[in-house]
């Protein structure tokens, strides 16, 4: 079934948080939604705008739907960080059932009035929307946030900026990092703690899962993360399986290209259901 984020937190209440995995190119999509079917989970594919564009919105929309409608699980498309407004609401417009408008870079006010707009636009249309303050920083499909302006999301800013724009989920900085793969995060639970109880039912995302170890994950599960982002550990993946595949001595041009992008697929699948299986309470 095609679901939007409300539907699936409200499903999933109680069970642990859904994991949100960044579909890099159209290869991936089929595995991730048979790991979800196999785990019995509903499932977030999200992609950047680069992403969409690259696969193009219409066979990409098209496709996810097919998928979900014919799958025993709730599947969201989710269009990850997006700063501008118009394309947003175009990936509504198109199909997506969710979408982040990250307007984290700019000064509060004016990230809660494009949020509002976006929000205004998305409900209308029966379309979720995270939102984020504070900044996570890092590096994720070459969209780099300078290090500097990574900072921790303050309780009260994210109080006002949920008061304000009625976001559906936010994502809060709380020590994660994007694109981080080689270390592990510090987690700030203090923090998290005082966001939760503050925040109340808005669902809390965190991001740049791939720099958290498994017990911090199950931790940052079980005090109420309701959204779970993976992205650079399916793209490290990806590259570690193809380059192997593809520079096999036996590899000719008759090759089938099926055969050298299978592995790199069902890596995918693996990672997935890892991942999601340490998503549950
Ligand atoms: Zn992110």
């Amino acid at each position: 079934m095609y679901k939007n984020l409300i539907d699936l937190f409200k499903e999933n209440e109680g069970k642990g948080a859904v994991g949100a995995f960044n579909l890099h190119c159209f290869e991936m999509l089929p595995s991730m939604i048979h790991a979800a079917e196999e785990l019995d989970v509903p499932i977030i594919i999200q992609t950047s705008l680069g992403t969409a564009e690259y696969i193009g919105f219409e066979p990409l929309i098209a496709a996810v739907k097919a998928l979900a409608e014919k799958s025993s699980v709730s599947v969201a498309l989710h269009m990850d960080h997006c700063k501008d407004v118009e394309a947003l609401k175009k990936a509504i417009d198109l199909g997506y059932s969710s979408v982040m408008y990250d307007g984290s870079a700019l000064p509060i006010e004016e990230n809660i009035k494009n949020t509002k707009e976006v929000v205004a636009y998305a409900h209308e249309h029966g379309v979720s929307v995270e939102g984020e303050i504070g900044s996570i920083g890092g590096a994720e499909e070459g969209v780099v946030v300078e290090k500097d302006a990574a900072m921790y999301t303050k309780p009260e800013d994210a109080l006002h900026y949920v008061d304000e724009t009625h976001v559906d989920a936010l994502a809060v900085s709380i020590g994660t990092t994007h694109g981080q793969f080689k270390s592990k995060a510090k987690i700030n639970y203090e923090l998290l703690t005082e966001l939760k109880s503050k925040l109340g039912d808005v669902g809390l995302v965190l991001h740049g899962g791939t720099g958290v170890s498994d017990e911090d994950m199950k931790r940052c599960v079980r005090e109420g993360m309701k959204k779970i982002n993976v992205g650079t550990e399916l793209n490290k993946n990806y590259i570690e399986v193809v380059s192997r595949t593809f520079t096999a001595d036996d590899v000719t041009p008759l090759t089938s290209l099926r055969n050298l992008l299978g592995p790199a697929n069902d890596r995918i699948k693996e990672i997935v259901k890892e991942k999601a299986s340490l998503f549950r309470l």
